[in-house]
């Protein structure tokens, strides 16, 4: 069923840093936009402590805080925010379509801001223990490892960020690298490899994870040069190896690149003129909440001219 008689001018899709300035710029236009932010709305920021990089905040800001600002900001000029998860859209004709809960929502314009979610490592006895003893977020389980000894498998700044935050509860934390070059950068590997709770294993890939009936006990690691074995032990394992984009739900409905990323063709357009996308539902490069910020803004600004346009 079509709710209301006339399409919404604008409908973004998801949250986060990319959703809520998309938000704050269309509804600072007049296009009066709904967003459908999902159950978890904020995105990967409401699972990071500390955010020191973003401009503007000298002594840094925790991640969920930034992002109640960035939506009370947003809807102070009239953006409207519903805690949904989008299931399917059409975007074969105008207005295009979307569907919530089931329930059918039309839009001129569409800016899609979905980000993008954690990687499992998806060895050998990592669903068993998935949320139980096997975690992508230090933020959200790090406290119930208190006093154990745990690892972080990765060599990004997401692995440095969760190694360090762990201290705080484990006894010792070992990061676990693949290679031994590190992609993280100087500052945050600085800070992890210097803390005398954190060790780090170089030449080392999780081959399958260990356990008893009380739970996760360790981990099978394969040096990858020559495929020897050792076993490390530990009661918590959390991975940060990177992210892939929720874009799931649009499968054959806008052009995306072979790992799903979103695929632009003129500024912050999709292959469907009237589809927007920004944040690290495009972008495999940057991903930082201030440049995924700046493509919310582009693409509104984009889509206020498009609309504009088709009068
Ligand atoms: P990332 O930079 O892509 O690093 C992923 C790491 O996981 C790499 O070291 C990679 O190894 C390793 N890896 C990938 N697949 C693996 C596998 N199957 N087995 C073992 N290791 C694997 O991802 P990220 O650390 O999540 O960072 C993503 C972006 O967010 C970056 O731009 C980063 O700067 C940003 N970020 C910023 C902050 C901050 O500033 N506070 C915090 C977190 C993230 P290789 O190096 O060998 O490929």
């Amino acid at each position: 069923m079509l709710v209301g008689s006339k399409a919404h001018k604008v409908i973004i899709i998801g949250s986060g840093p990319a959703g809520y300035t998309a938000g704050l710029y269309a509804a600072r236009a007049l296009l009066d936009p709904l967003m459908f932010a999902g159950y978890m709305s904020g995105g990967q920021l409401m699972l990071t402590s500390d955010v020191e990089n973003f401009p503007g905040y000298p002594v840094g800001i925790g991640g969920p805080e930034m992002m109640i600002h960035m939506r009370e900001q947003a809807e102070r000029f009239g953006l409207e925010v519903r805690d949904k998860n989008v299931e399917r859209v059409d975007f074969s004709e105008r207005p295009f379509g979307i569907w919530v809960e089931g329930e059918e929502f039309r839009a001129e314009a569409v800016i899609i801001c979905t980000g993008a979610e954690a990687i499992w490592l998806g060895v050998e006895g990592e669903d068993a223990h998935r949320g139980r003893g096997i975690s992508t977020c230090a933020t959200c389980d790090g406290a119930f490892f208190r006093d154990e000894e745990i690892i972080v498998i990765g060599g990004g700044d997401s692995a440095m960020e969760e190694a360090t935050f762990l201290t705080r509860f484990a006894s010792k934390v070992t990061i676990v690298h693949r290679r031994e070059g590190f992609r993280a950068s100087k500052v945050m590997y600085e800070r992890a490899v210097n803390h005398p709770n954190i060790a780090v294993k170089t030449f080392r890939q999780v081959k399958s994870w260990l356990s008893d009936k009380n739970g996760l006990t360790g981990a099978v690691l394969e040096d990858p040069r020559d495929g020897s074995e050792e076993e490390i032990s530990c009661t918590g394992a959390f991975i940060a190896i990177g992210h892939k984009p929720m874009t799931g739900f649009l499968e054959g409905e806008v052009e995306m690149d072979d790992s799903g990323y979103i695929m632009h063709t003129e500024h912050t357009m999709t292959s469907v003129a009237g589809v927007f996308a920004a944040g690290d539902v495009v972008d495999k490069r940057y991903r930082q909440a201030v440049t995924a910020a700046g493509m919310g803004c582009q693409a509104a600004m984009d889509a206020e001219k498009w609309l504009e346009n088709q009068h």
